[in-house]
């Protein structure tokens, strides 16, 4: 048991300042392992706080961009270094706001520091083309120039690395950023931001405004004075904030929701499949966009993978993230274990077969938190909501397929297109499955997850909008291009 620790007061961040909300409300973060801890307060901030973010963003914009690549690229190695000396006290307070373990939590914030370092190397790569003109006189080229003001929405499942994967590039080209994270993992949050100032980021290149999706998120996506809107989190979400944007002209990407699949061909491995789905499945305790959720399994190998898989989840050992010996954490808040339990029931009423978990598990130490113990289903169909809508929860659901084909055809049976995986060893498999599955990340035995932050992420379908995040993909949005032609 960890000894309780005082909740933090958390600010705003802007122009360089800590401030708290003019309106002065706050919220709690709690501790998904145990509810009645309060991790700190954060700020409910209203229009007229997101307005001054945006002023300051405004007027630090333009010194900004002078610089060159290169300087910038130098303060983002400086917030690197910064993230690396507190990356035990993020990541604990990572696990304390929403349950991840605390090996995972670490893992994510080192995560943060190599994506602001790659980022920071950006600022001395090519930005354009020389393209040959046909009069001779002339020279002809591309260039890039920074949005704006880009404004920043994420979500609570991976508070450091998404944030940060989309703010290390959008300053690096030089934009300046307002960033509204989750509420429910503002502390961490606060932490980020406070690695940018202690590297001496100039007031008013990033701003952090805390508050209700509804409020600040959409503020954000409606304010005239944001150039770009990046946003990660639902679809529903998503789907307005594109709308909003669309509506008065500014950019947006978003990225949304997963229901990936993994298919097990006759002559996969079968215990690397089974740790595959166990980890894509249920790290995160589920809660990974690019979790897996579909276990789509040959005939021949069925029962066989069924009964391992089974038995190595049914031993899964549940509980507060920062106990050394967790597996798997809590769901990251109230709302979350609803909708997994909701889902259980809903599996069970659709016909499908519940071969473990999916309870509050027993014990008074886990009583207080908000636990749900990992759920196998069996006889699941590809029409079910459990296998077409996004649970978000630590929930497999296993379905038959007649032959490495219609697994392919089940696979693609989903209105999402994120990550999808096989476990084969035919190469005539993996051809086929490279060819045909429509995921913007395809990975061959390996787990349904994302990619080293060097390559392109995103999906396809309703996962995802526009052009990719990460590596150099990124620069798509963050810029736009210029094309500049010059005669002497
Ligand atoms: P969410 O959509 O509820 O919230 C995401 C962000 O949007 C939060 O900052 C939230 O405060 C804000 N928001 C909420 N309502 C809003 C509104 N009406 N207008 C504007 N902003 C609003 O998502 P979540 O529950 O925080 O995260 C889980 C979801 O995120 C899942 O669907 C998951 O698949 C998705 N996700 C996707 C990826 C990806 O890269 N594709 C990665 C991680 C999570």
């Amino acid at each position: 048991m960890h000894a309780v620790q005082e909740p933090q007061m958390i600010g705003n961040y802007i122009g360089g300042q800590w401030k708290a909300p003019a309106g002065g409300g706050s919220t709690p973060s709690i501790n998904p392992a145990r509810k009645s801890e309060i991790v700190g307060y954060v700020p409910d901030s209203q229009i007229g706080d997101l307005n001054e973010a945006v002023e300051a963003a405004e007027a630090a914009r333009r010194s900004w961009r002078k610089l060159a690549g290169s300087q910038r690229g130098a303060l983002l190695f400086k917030a690197a270094d910064a993230m690396e000396r507190r990356l035990d006290e993020i990541g604990r307070t990572m696990s304390r706001e929403m349950g991840k373990t605390f090996a995972e939590a670490k893992g994510e914030t080192a995560r943060g520091v190599a994506i602001l370092r790659y980022y920071a190397g950006e600022g001395i790569r090519k930005i354009g083309d020389v393209i040959p003109s046909t009069d001779a006189d002339a020279f002809m080229f591309t260039t890039r120039s920074p949005l704006g003001v880009v404004g920043v929405i994420s979500p609570w499942n991976f508070p450091v690395a998404i944030p940060v994967w989309k703010m290390a590039p959008a300053l690096i080209y030089g934009n300046a950023v307002v960033w509204k994270p989750a509420t429910e993992t503002a502390v961490t949050a606060a932490k980020i931001a406070e690695c940018f100032h202690e590297a001496g980021l100039p007031a008013g290149v990033l701003n952090m405004v805390i508050g209700g999706g509804r409020v600040i998120g959409q503020g954000i996506a409606s304010h005239p004075g944001i150039h770009g809107v990046t946003f990660t989190g639902s679809n529903e979400v998503g789907k307005q904030i594109g709308q909003t944007a669309l509506s008065r002209g500014a950019k947006y990407q978003l990225e949304m929701g997963g229901k990936n699949p993994i298919v097990i061909a006759a002559d996969a491995d079968l215990d690397l499949a089974v740790e595959a789905t166990i980890s894509g499945g249920l790290r995160s305790t589920g809660q990974k966009c690019t979790a897996t959720s579909r276990v789509i399994v040959v005939r021949d190998v069925y029962e066989a993978f069924k009964e391992k898989l089974v038995s190595q989840v049914k031993a899964l050992k549940v509980g507060d993230g920062l106990e050394a010996s967790t597996w798997l954490g809590p769901c990251a808040n109230e709302k979350q274990m609803e909708t997994v339990l909701s889902y259980i029931n809903r599996g069970k009423e659709e016909g499908a077969v519940l071969l473990c978990g999916g309870e509050r598990p027993e014990g008074a130490e886990l009583a207080d938190g908000f636990y749900v113990t990992p759920a196998v289903f069996d006889r699941v169909t590809s029409g079910m909501a459990i296998a077409q809508e996004e649970i978000f929860g630590p929930v497999l659901t296993l379905i038959e397929a007649d032959d490495f084909e219609s697994a392919i055809g089940l696979a693609n049976d989903t209105e999402f297109g994120l990550s999808a995986s096989v476990y084969t060893r035919d190469i005539g498999n993996v051809l086929s499955f490279v060819h045909e599955m429509d995921a913007g990340l395809v990975r061959i035995n390996a787990e349904t997850a994302g990619v080293e932050l060097q390559a392109p992420f995103g999906g396809m379908k309703q996962s995802s909008s526009h052009s990719r995040e990460q590596g150099q993909a990124a620069i798509e949005f963050y810029t736009s291009v210029k094309t500049v032609f010059i005669k002497p």
